[in-house]
């Protein structure tokens, strides 16, 4: 397949359109990602555009020939993401060649400031409050309009937007919008590839900053594996001159909630959830609404403002795990319990029943195959 790049300056932004030609089923495909209020110079190199369709060209086994040009630190990179992912699946991801019309191994650099990808949830709220004013710099966020509320809900992501200004005002973060269609054209596994079509996003601006930070899931005593965000290969979505980095894996879900909880500003902004009818708030009774209250709960807030009322042993009782990921999260605030806290009658009788559960369908993964690193 042909990976190619457009750029135009429009009256609300900059549109760089990414066009796929030369499928193997002969379908070409126009991906557009567009930069709100932004007049971006013409991309300098690809790399972040192999990225996004990297896993779609994985799965079709098809090479990609890019016209333009890359990063030799990408190019490496992304051999080492393929090794990865076809060792976790092997029967879903083949080994395909990239090749660039040419390779820099010294694209401008800009200054040492990052920007960072921003969903409203707590991981990104933890990475925002950590690295606002530090070492990175962090003076601006990502929102993607497209990602977690689809396209034809603006109304739902301004709502978004004006639920987390507060929060960015208070750490003079800038708030960068980028609307893109990518994910609602499905090309790839969305639970394998989102944070490649993310870095894609983040690669856009390396004009103007050198750090892409994504606030990471599971500590790194408690990795999923495979899992489209991971310490084991974020990292290599990186190029010359733009480094993606993996936040916050030393600490467990619960312990960025200690942290969080701490800031009333902060509590307030968290948006978690994806299934209300409203994507701009949360429904507080599905079971990312519920792990997340129950995180509240092991430090000591029963009420965070970010949802209303308090959680019943009820819809405790009706959580239903759908993959590893939220099985790991709820193990991490058991750890936490264990650890710190004392006991909450919810959270343990939650665990007396949970507990055996996910340890059974451990015991049975482990006869198949490893998973989690810490199964190995
Ligand atoms: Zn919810």
């Amino acid at each position: 397949m042909r990976l190619s790049v457009f750029q135009e300056q429009r009256t609300e932004g900059t549109r760089r359109t990414l066009r796929i030609t030369e499928t193997t089923d002969g379908r070409p495909i126009d991906i557009y990602f567009d930069f709100v209020g932004e007049s971006f110079p013409e991309p300098f190199v690809l790399d972040g555009f192999v990225n996004a369709v990297i896993f779609y060209a994985m799965g079709t086994g098809q090479d990609i020939h890019v016209d333009g040009q890359m990063t030799r630190s990408s190019l490496l990179n992304l051999a080492t993401v393929q090794e990865a992912w076809c060792r976790w699946k092997p029967d879903v991801y083949k080994l395909i060649k990239i090749e660039p019309q040419s390779i820099t191994d010294d694209p401008p650099r800009a200054k040492t400031q990052s920007i960072a990808a921003f969903s409203g949830g707590a991981d990104a709220i933890f990475t925002a409050l950590r690295h606002a004013g530090d070492q990175f710099a962090l003076n601006s966020v990502m929102l993607v309009h497209g990602f977690d509320i689809p396209i034809n809900r603006p109304d739902q992501f301004s709502k978004l937007v004006e639920r987390v200004q507060p929060f960015l005002d208070r750490l003079n973060l800038q708030p960068r919008i980028v609307r893109t269609n990518i994910a609602e054209l499905r090309i790839q596994e969305w639970l394998d590839s989102f944070l490649a079509q993310l870095s894609c996003c983040l690669h856009s601006y390396s004009h103007e900053f050198r750090f892409g930070l994504t606030g990471g899931g599971e500590p790194y005593d408690e990795l999923v594996l495979p899992w489209g965000q991971n310490p084991c290969t974020d990292y290599l979505l990186s190029g010359d001159g733009f480094t993606i980095v993996h936040d916050g894996a030393a600490f467990s879900r619960t312990e960025k909630i200690a942290i969080i909880a701490q800031d009333p500003v902060a509590t307030k902004a968290i948006k978690v959830c994806w299934d209300a009818p409203d994507l701009s708030t949360n429904c507080g009774t599905c079971e990312k609404c519920v792990r997340t209250r129950l995180n509240f709960k092991a430090v000591g807030v029963d009420s965070p403002a970010c949802f209303d009322g308090e959680i019943t042993p009820e819809q405790i009782r009706r959580i239903r795990f759908s993959n590893d990921s939220q099985r790991a999260g709820f193990r991490s605030m058991k750890l936490a319990n264990d650890r710190s806290w004392q006991s909450l009658r919810m959270i343990k009788s939650f665990f007396a029943n949970r507990c055996c559960q996910m340890r059974c369908r451990r015991q049975a993964r482990h006869l198949s195959r490893p998973r989690r690193m810490s199964d190995k």
